[in-house]
């Protein structure tokens, strides 16, 4: 930690950057997103395997509109949800000083390709139990799906801690708060609930980079991801566009080719 610890107290001392984000260790151990605006203030610093929370979250957020430079400290979520945010126009090559940290040597990327190649490199394999679990739902009748989803949904109670902990939904009003017209009802009760999941899948196929902030949110433990890794799974499979590798904008629900198969396009 020393090394990178240097590092970022020399980028304030020259005052390339006025804030850092990373993690300290929170009270059970967890890594706890942490913002440091002074280089005293880093001896705080940690990243090991508990600091799962994907700290590209904040990164769109108004607070930190004052800040004129950010640092952060990004693991593999992290840096997968940046490339994601570039795709959509979100964030731009230079806009922070991006570092992570792997088998004790500190990366310092100098620019968005350079963690377009590290991300393409070291990209996992899905979750053979996690894909063992969607097969699984897959394989069961319609109705008993629909029953299943039902009956996962129906303990949502609409916090909205999985949206607030995602990086990549980040509208300045969601659709769910509209209520000129009212696209989704508010009770956190069967058809609200139903519309307020589809709707939250439906914009994060073939976006979501699975970093699985979302589950880990929920305080009713409902297996949410799961949505979005299986529309992302068809999108692989048709489009072979995996979210969160690629700087290019490519979004399979969203560009039109003149020579589509589907004629019912045009
Ligand atoms: S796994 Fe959840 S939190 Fe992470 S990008 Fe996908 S929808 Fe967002
Ligand atoms: S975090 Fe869980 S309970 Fe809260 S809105 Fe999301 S799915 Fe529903």
């Amino acid at each position: 930690m020393s090394e990178l610890i240097n590092k970022i107290s020399q980028f304030f001392a020259s005052q390339t950057i006025d804030l850092f984000i990373g993690y300290k260790k929170g009270r059970f151990g967890e890594g706890k997103p942490a913002f440091f605006t002074k280089p005293e203030q880093l001896k705080e610093l940690v990243f090991d395997d508990k600091c799962i929370v994907n700290l590209a979250v904040y990164l769109r957020k108004p607070e930190l509109k004052k800040y004129s430079k950010i640092g952060i400290l990004a693991n593999f979520g992290t840096l997968r949800a940046l490339l994601q945010l570039a795709a959509e126009n979100q964030i731009v090559d230079g806009q922070y000083l991006i570092f992570t940290v792997v088998d004790g040597k500190v990366l310092e990327f100098t620019n968005l390709k350079a963690i377009e190649e590290f991300v393409s490199k070291n990209l996992p394999k899905p979750n053979p139990e996690r894909v063992a679990l969607l097969k699984e739902i897959e394989s069961k009748p319609r109705e008993e799906r629909w029953d299943w989803w039902t009956r996962e949904i129906s303990s949502c109670i609409r916090c909205y801690a999985c949206r607030a902990a995602c990086p990549l939904c980040y509208c300045e009003q969601c659709l769910v708060e509209c209520n000129q017209p009212q696209w989704v009802g508010v009770p956190p009760t069967g058809i609200g609930n139903l519309e307020w999941h589809i709707v939250r899948a439906m914009h994060l196929a073939g976006r979501c980079i699975g970093c699985g902030e979302c589950e880990a949110a929920c305080p009713m433990e409902i297996p949410i991801g799961l949505l979005t890794q299986k529309l992302n799974m068809t999108i692989i499979s048709n489009f072979g566009q995996i979210p969160g590798t690629k700087l290019e904008p490519n979004y399979a629900l969203s560009t039109f080719k003149v020579d589509d198969k589907e004629n019912f396009i045009r």
